[in-house]
């Protein structure tokens, strides 16, 4: 039996952890089956309890951007760690992290480090809110914000994949205040801000959207929200959590052209370690406690490990300026193969792709622009080439509603032991 260790720890980790996991989509309940139980990785690979070694495409769902314990993050860490593990005051660190990030994404001046995506992105719509003096906010079907109250409202993969899109313990009070708009659908948008005059105080949108499987902005999308955000006295913010450090340096904001208010982070920037981050303009931040009203805190924030951890991981991102042509290059490479490969086999196909990140959906449907296309994907199809991906040890993402992450450690012998795994998919 091919996973014989993972599936007597899952059964063990059952009786403690509820569904044995803790993160939803670990369970392979979309795709069926017992997860692998992973025991270590470097570059390329993880290495499951059973001593399988899978190319490796998820990559902690996207930190791991320069490949798995690269020696300089691990070295950095290791020799931080000697000073101790955690202090609660300010150290050096936080002001050179805070530096190094307003200095590549543009239209920010201050950053405040916290521990996670969710954590950034609920404190994000409290600073808007507090800005604003308004109570409403406007996201999209099949984005993903966090597991906090507001943003559990058609909340794209985890949610979608466990079929209770609305979350019982989110309140009627907050699910009000949370209005719901189509991706890359303007009117939708207008809609909303005719609806609700001077009520809203900011829209927050995946600027590329990556929790539905990858979905690309179209052409006027982002800036139509930029410009009904200026007309209506909203705050634009772009939820940069997966695209931060991948799509660019400064983001989606650098690849796109398009300037958010307040930005969050997570993934790449603590380098594998938990950490998010929310920033925006002076005249923004400057209603955060402790110099504004806007409470917000943390008792690890800025944990000195983490940052450095992310210095140092995104310091190898700022000095390889070639790093995003190469995984760029990689995830095109994958695509376009694939899509030959299915297309001469007859299995209907379409990859959305935006630099390094893209997803294989199994459809007759010409384009997949919004939540509403993905759900009409074959699903089943798609479950079944999950798990003969996995038998020939390479790792996607173990539902349909997700995106690959290629690392920078995907070369030419892991793209082709892909594309092999692929030529034997029988669909
Ligand atoms: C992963 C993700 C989050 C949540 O981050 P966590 O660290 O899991 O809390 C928020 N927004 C987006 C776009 C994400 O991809």
């Amino acid at each position: 039996m091919l996973y014989q260790r993972s599936s007597a720890l899952f059964k063990d980790a059952q009786e403690y952890i509820p569904g044995g996991v803790n993160s939803p989509v670990r369970a392979f309940k979309s795709v069926g089956g017992t997860p692998i139980f992973i025991k270590k990785a470097e570059g390329a690979y993880i290495y499951d309890e059973d001593g399988r070694a899978y190319v490796d495409y998820i990559n902690s769902w996207g930190p791991m951007i320069i490949g798995h314990t690269d020696p300089r993050v691990l070295n950095a860490t290791v020799e931080q760690m000697k000073n101790g593990f955690s202090f609660g005051t300010p150290t050096e660190l936080e002001t050179e992290i805070a530096k190094l990030i307003t200095s590549v994404v543009p239209n920010i001046d201050m950053v405040r480090m916290v521990n996670s995506g969710t954590e950034a992105c609920m404190s994000a719509i409290r600073l808007a809110r507090g800005y604003t003096n308004r109570d409403k906010i406007v996201k999209f079907e099949g984005c993903y914000h966090g597991h906090s109250d507001s943003f559990l409202i058609k909340a794209g993969s985890g949610a979608a994949t466990f079929g209770n899109p609305n979350s019982p313990g989110v309140t009627q009070g907050t699910a009000k205040d949370t209005l719901l708009a189509e991706y890359n659908n303007l009117e939708d948008v207008k809609a909303l801000f005719e609806q609700n005059k001077d009520e809203i105080a900011a829209i927050i949108v995946e600027p590329i959207a990556g929790n539905m499987g990858c979905i690309v902005p179209e052409k006027g999308f982002l800036e139509g929200l930029r410009q009904i955000c200026d007309a209506n006295g909203a705050l634009l913010i772009f939820d940069e959590v997966m695209t931060g450090f991948r799509q660019a340096m400064g983001g989606s904001q650098e690849r796109l052209n398009i300037n958010a208010d307040i930005v969050t982070f997570g993934k790449v920037i603590g380098g594998g370690f938990p950490v998010g981050a929310f920033a925006a303009r002076r005249e923004i931040m400057n209603h955060l406690a402790p110099l504004g009203p806007v409470y917000q805190a943390g008792t690890l924030s800025g944990n000195p490990i983490a940052m450095r951890a992310g210095i140092t991981t995104l310091n190898i991102i700022n000095n390889d300026r070639e790093l995003f042509n190469r995984i760029d290059n990689a995830t095109e490479t994958l695509d376009n193969e694939i899509s030959k490969i299915f297309t001469e086999k007859g299995i209907p196909n379409h990859i959305n792709r935006l630099g390094s990140m893209m997803s294989v959906f199994f459809t007759e449907q010409t384009e997949i622009k919004n939540f509403t296309d993905v759900k009409k994907c074959n699903h089943e199809r798609f479950n079944k080439f999950f798990h003969h991906l996995l038998t020939n040890e390479v790792y996607i993402a173990p539902s349909g509603y997700e995106t690959w992450f290629i690392s920078d450690a995907i070369k030419d012998t892991e793209i082709n032991k892909t594309l092999d795994a692929v030529r034997s998919f029988e669909g």
